[in-house]
């Protein structure tokens, strides 16, 4: 099983959970805690999600799939870049900890950057540190820029992953941002791995290339994916499935191996970057 290990910690499974679009929809409730509980069974420990989701309603589905398993989970949430000042930041994760019904986080993400400087934010997580509602902290949609900056501010190298977009058909992270980190030792957290946005997954599901190769290994295109995803050292993928087939289908992918051969043609359909490019968002 494919693992990976931020600084200090235990390995984890490379493959966790998304929730983005979870907590939406009332009728979805018990389905969506269903596939997070079975995520967690099939040992899917990470769970990713943010105040930003259903505002709040994410991270209540989350408390709910935890409840009396807490320490069975790996658990991430994130802070808009406005709740990401000194005093805001530590009542924006005393209210993420009510809404999952916890009292602390493994890992507390400023979503994107905005307006705060990195210094305060960096204080403000060391305050959550030291009061004990979270044990690392780190940061979402930086590109190598932001990192370097970030790295040099103190207390900067503390960070402990930066979760981005990041799947076969959106490479841009290869060229710089993912070589850097690799060289630091610092996980990447991959978001839409399945890349989610509609169409572009569907034309993804439907290429030819990517069935035969599924086909051949007895596998789904969507695993063909986040097996790509974690072929790498020192990355994670955060699929969200909201049944309990997909998370099944993506819990085995952390046994799939590619062959050379696979990522060969791979990468002739999806090239990697040759240049550098502005970091993929959605
Ligand atoms: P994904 O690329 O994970 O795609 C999710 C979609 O894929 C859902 O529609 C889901 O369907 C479907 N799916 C899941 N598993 C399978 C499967 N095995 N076969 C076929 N379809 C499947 O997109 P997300 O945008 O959700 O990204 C993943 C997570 O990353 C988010 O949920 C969130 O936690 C995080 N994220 C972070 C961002 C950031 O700015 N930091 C931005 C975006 C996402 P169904 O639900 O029906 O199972």
């Amino acid at each position: 099983m494919k693992t990976i290990t931020f600084h200090g910690e235990d390995a984890l499974p490379a493959i966790g959970q998304g929730t983005w679009y979870m907590g939406e929809n009332a009728a979805l409730r018990n389905q969506e805690v269903t596939a997070l509980q079975a995520g967690l069974d099939l040992g899917l420990k990470v769970i990713d999600t943010a105040e930003m989701y259903a505002e709040g309603g994410a991270e209540q589905i989350v408390g709910e799939a935890l409840r009396g398993r807490r320490d069975q989970a790996w658990l991430v949430s994130k802070v808009y870049p406005w709740n990401a000042g000194e005093m805001d930041a530590v009542e924006a994760c005393e209210r993420s900890l009510r809404r999952l019904q916890t009292d602390y986080l493994d890992l507390y993400l400023l979503h994107w950057r905005g307006d705060v400087p990195l210094e305060e934010t960096i204080r403000a997580m060391e305050s959550l540190q030291q009061q004990g509602k979270i044990r690392h902290w780190g940061v979402s949609n930086f590109d190598r820029d932001d990192m370097l900056e970030l790295w040099n501010e103190p207390g900067g190298n503390a960070c402990l992953t930066n979760q981005v977009l990041y799947h076969l058909a959106s490479r841009g992270i290869e060229y710089d941002l993912l070589p850097e980190s690799q060289q630091r030792a610092m996980p990447i957290m991959a978001y839409c791995p399945l890349a989610q946005a509609g169409r572009l997954r569907q034309s993804l599901f439907e290429d030819a290339k990517l069935q035969q190769i599924a086909q051949q290994k007895g596998i789904s295109v969507a695993q063909l994916m986040l097996a790509w995803v974690i072929r790498q050292q020192g990355v994670l993928a955060i699929p969200k499935a909201s049944s309990i087939a997909h998370v099944q289908q993506n819990a085995a992918a952390l046994n799939i191996q590619l062959n050379n051969d696979e990522l060969a043609i791979i990468d002739r359909a999806f090239p990697a970057p040759q240049h550098k490019t502005a970091l993929d968002v959605v």
